[in-house]
């Protein structure tokens, strides 16, 4: 990778589209960033939104690879779900490649893959998941925190309800039911005699 200087003010380096599952563009977000007091300041300013958000990066080394620092902090950024809305289209980059931005993309893509894998793992021996597995209710963690999961409500089957594996409680708010498993176990049991 070719070494960078990274300017004392904002500097645009990267725009992104995002793109709905429909293929609808979200608009362009604009990447920025500058170097000040051994930490990288980055600004996300999104046209069709209209907002601006800061992150800030804290340099370890002085000898340092600023693009492979960049490079590793945008796999930490788009890895989070909530950082991005819809597929990440790549628009234009003084730094990156449209071929180095989709190895982002794919990094960011297989990381969330390994980290709901874990979740799923972990909760591998848990009743309420298994009982929701055996119902065909296809029980999903969330990316975040393993214990947080959704699973397809029994009830007509159309929406979801929410489960934690640490309570060992479900809910679902459009019924307005919830319980432990025995409670599930004899709400579908009623369900299936209906
Ligand atoms: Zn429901």
């Amino acid at each position: 990778m070719k070494q960078i200087n990274i300017p004392n003010q904002f500097e645009l380096f990267l725009s992104y589209e995002q793109l709905s599952p429909q293929g609808f563009e979200y608009g362009l977000t604009h990447v920025y960033y500058q170097l000040d007091n051994n930490c990288i300041y980055f600004k996300f300013i999104s046209e069709i939104k209209e907002d601006e958000t800061t992150e800030i990066l804290k340099l370890k080394s002085n000898s340092v690879n600023y693009k492979e620092i960049i490079n590793d902090f945008l796999i930490e950024y788009f890895t989070i779900p909530q950082n991005t809305i819809g597929r990440l289209l790549f628009d234009s980059s003084s730094l990156f490649s449209e071929e180095e931005f989709n190895q982002i993309k794919e990094t960011c893509r297989l990381n969330q893959v390994n980290r709901i894998n874990e979740h799923i793992e972990k909760a591998s021996n848990n009743e309420l998941i298994l009982f929701l597995t055996q119902q065909g209710l296809s029980p999903i963690p969330t990316y975040s925190d393993g214990t947080n999961w959704y699973a397809t409500c029994p009830n007509q089957r159309k929406h979801s309800m929410m489960v934690n594996t640490h309570s060992n409680q479900w809910g679902c708010g459009y019924c307005r039911k919830k319980g432990n498993l025995n409670d599930l176990k004899e709400w579908c049991d009623s369900l299936k005699k209906s």
